[in-house]
């Protein structure tokens, strides 16, 4: 077959044009990317031949090995590993198909300035094509392994790439960097050089379980007279998790970190567990310090990596954690679980089972540590996940507490410190029994919401919940320690004291005045509206509308709609507040004017500033912009 060109996708060119201009400070990190693919291949193949012992391949000594050529300036990552096909080297290598970079580069194009381009770029794993940092031309030769042909791709990192058969090509996968001129100024990274290469390896790849030989250049000229002749293993090869801790530096977990994660950020906890006796595991895992792009994805890959003694099984394994805690990476490696285990398996098994339950405890017990010990941490851990650990609180029943004991909220109490809910407890007021909160899309928009207004009043302190998933969970938890958890903007409030008789006969007095109007607004609204009845929430407002305390939330209908759930449309209630001299106006004119059709509009027009004004919208925009004009009209 003739050398082919090809062009490489958009964003592939995009990236390359990144790395040739070297956007990165820490060039050495090219290194760690070659060798991570080099031993991902080795674990495919691994197990491939595993699951099928026919496969024609060559496992008896699976490395990597790493050689340099001071003349000619190149230096090649070499595996025996599970190789490429001619088709899959297109796929792979001339396409970006990490949705997460795409996404980079994405917000690469907007970042406005240098710094925050910079800034965005350390964040991204990018794999393969970091080679372009360092080197001038890159040659990959490849064969898949059980298959006979080979494959070997080329590019300068410009537009295109070249493919071209190769019929000598051996198992695995070789990538030689023609590197770029070397930097007078730079000594510290010539990449030539084998004692720095050492250094890279041990730094950022010595947990990698596969050896990693370099052999010495035959009479290499750079004074290393000590290196020895036979190939040299780089790195100690020993897996983290099954290390003391006092032998693992956290620098090395980070780096074990990078390579399982793909994000080049440090993580912000490091979570260590071991379990001896029948079911023997260890378990090292990482809560990260940022959520990812797809976090909400419906595609997004959850579950940490699984080992058997050591022998790599499976990425993404989901059954280890549960959905709430997807956010969580690390390796799980089981003393006694098949080789063959698959993931159907793995969701039924009883051990796993238990192993998920005590991750998952640990998991939480870390949250709630950062909260008691580190209030920073515990910051920037909630900013990034406490919306997907709230999940949590729907889902998990067993763990509700842990939960609910490492959540926090938004409160009136504080502009920008939030509390938990031990904290409003124990600074709840005489006489109050219930937790209250407000739902809704910003602080802003509901901190004003009349709903607010007695609470606001009497000082009685708000939970501000603003993230879909509080909807639900507030009603799948229901209480807090004995209290209630309850919506100001559900069901009857009455916050005045209990057995206030002067309160209670102005209410009587209250109820008999605007009966009347009470019933025919009721009946103007009944579209939309299954009650009118006076208010105790309103000080400042005329009206609000609230739910019954059982049904459904405007929010929660539309968000049941937006999964494609039928639900029937729920009235609401709307409250007026007698003391208004609106309401007061609207009950005078309703018992004196025989022709109340003016009337039935300002009914219709109350109503939807009472829907405007907890952030909903009007049913018919067009038609209430119209009654609002006219009405302005006549007051010129
Ligand atoms: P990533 O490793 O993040 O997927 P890369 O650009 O580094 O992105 O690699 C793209 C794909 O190319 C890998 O997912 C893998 O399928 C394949 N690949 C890269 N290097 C090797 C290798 N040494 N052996 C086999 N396949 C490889």
């Amino acid at each position: 077959m003739p050398t082919e060109t090809f062009e490489f996708q958009v964003e592939a060119r995009q990236l390359l044009q990144l790395m040739i201009h070297s956007v990165y400070s820490n060039k050495d990190v090219f290194l760690r990317e070659l060798v991570s693919n080099a031993s991902d291949a080795l674990d495919k193949l691994r197990l491939e031949k595993l699951r099928d012992d026919s496969l024609d391949a060559d496992v008896s000594d699976l490395h990597i090995e790493i050689d340099v050529d001071k003349e000619a300036r190149t230096l090649t990552v070499r595996d025996n590993g599970i190789g490429m096909s001619y088709d899959e080297v297109g796929r792979l290598i001339g396409t970006i198909a990490n949705s997460g970079t795409a996404t980079f580069l994405k917000e690469l194009r907007e970042a406005k300035d240098a710094a925050g381009a910079e800034g965005l770029i350390g964040q991204f794993g990018v794999g393969f094509y970091s080679g372009f940092m360092v080197a001038d031309e890159v040659t990959l030769v490849t064969r898949r392994a059980g298959e006979s042909q080979g494959t070997r791709w080329t590019s300068r990192g410009e537009a295109t790439y070249t493919l071209q058969t190769a019929d000598d090509a051996p198992q695995g996968t070789s990538v030689t960097l023609h590197l770029k001129p070397a930097d007078p100024e730079n000594q510290l990274h010539d990449y030539t050089s084998p004692w720095q290469i050492r250094e890279i390896v041990k730094r950022y790849s010595d947990f990698i379980t596969w050896p990693i030989r370099m052999v010495p250049e035959t009479g290499d000229g750079d004074g290393d007279s000590d290196t020895p002749a036979e190939p040299e293993t780089l790195n100690s090869m020993k897996a983290l998790w099954a290390r003391s801790r006092d032998e693992v530096s956290d620098d090395e977990y980070h780096e074990l970190y990078k390579h399982i994660s793909h994000d080049w950020r440090e993580p912000l906890e490091t979570i260590r567990l071991q379990a001896e006796g029948t079911f023997e595991y260890q378990a090292l895992l990482f809560v990260p310090s940022h959520a990812p792009h797809d976090l909400f994805t419906r595609d997004f890959k959850r579950g940490v990596q699984l080992y058997v003694k050591r022998v790599f099984i499976m990425d993404d394994c989901e059954a280890l954690l549960p959905p709430y805690l997807r956010f969580v990476k690390g390796v799980v490696d089981a003393a006694d679980l098949s080789l063959n285990v698959s993931r159907e398996i793995l969701q039924q098994d009883r051990h796993i089972r238990m192993m998920q339950r005590r991750l998952t405890k640990k998991v939480l017990s870390t949250v709630k540590e950062f909260m008691t010990k580190d209030r920073d941490r515990y910051g920037t851990f909630w900013r990034e996940f406490g919306t997907v650990l709230k999940e949590g609180l729907v889902t998990d029943s067993e763990n509700r507490d842990a939960i609910l004991a490492a959540s926090s909220f938004a409160t009136t109490h504080s502009d920008d410190e939030p509390t938990t809910l031990a904290q409003y407890v124990e600074r709840m007021k005489d006489g109050q029994e219930d937790i209250y909160y407000i739902t809704g899309e910003s602080r802003q928009s509901i901190q004003n919401s009349p709903h607010m207004e007695a609470f606001r009043d009497k000082g009685i302190e708000v939970l501000l919940l603003t993230d879909a998933v509080d909807e639900v969970w507030v009603d799948a938890v229901g209480e807090y320690e004995g209290k209630r958890l309850r919506s100001v903007a559900k069901g009857e409030i009455d916050l005045d004291a209990k057995g206030d008789e002067d309160a209670d006969e102005e209410r009587e007095k209250q109820a008999e005045e605007y009966a009347g109007l009470l019933g025919w607004m009721g009946e103007q609204l009944d579209e939309d509206i299954k009650e009118v009845r006076l208010s105790t929430r309103l000080t400042v407002s005329a009206a609000c509308v609230v739910s019954d305390a059982h049904d459904l939330t405007p929010a929660l209908e539309n968000m049941y709609r937006a999964m494609g759930q039928e639900v029937p449309r729920t009235k609401r209630i709307l409250e007026l507040n007698p003391g208004h001299p609106l309401v007061k106006g609207l009950n005078q004119a309703y018992k004196e004017r025989e022709d109340r059709t003016e009337l039935a509009e300002s009914v219709e027009l109350l109503h939807t500033l009472a829907v405007l004004a907890e952030g909903g919208q009007s049913k018919d925009p067009a038609r209430f912009v119209k009654l609002v004009a006219d009405r302005l009209e006549r007051t010129l």
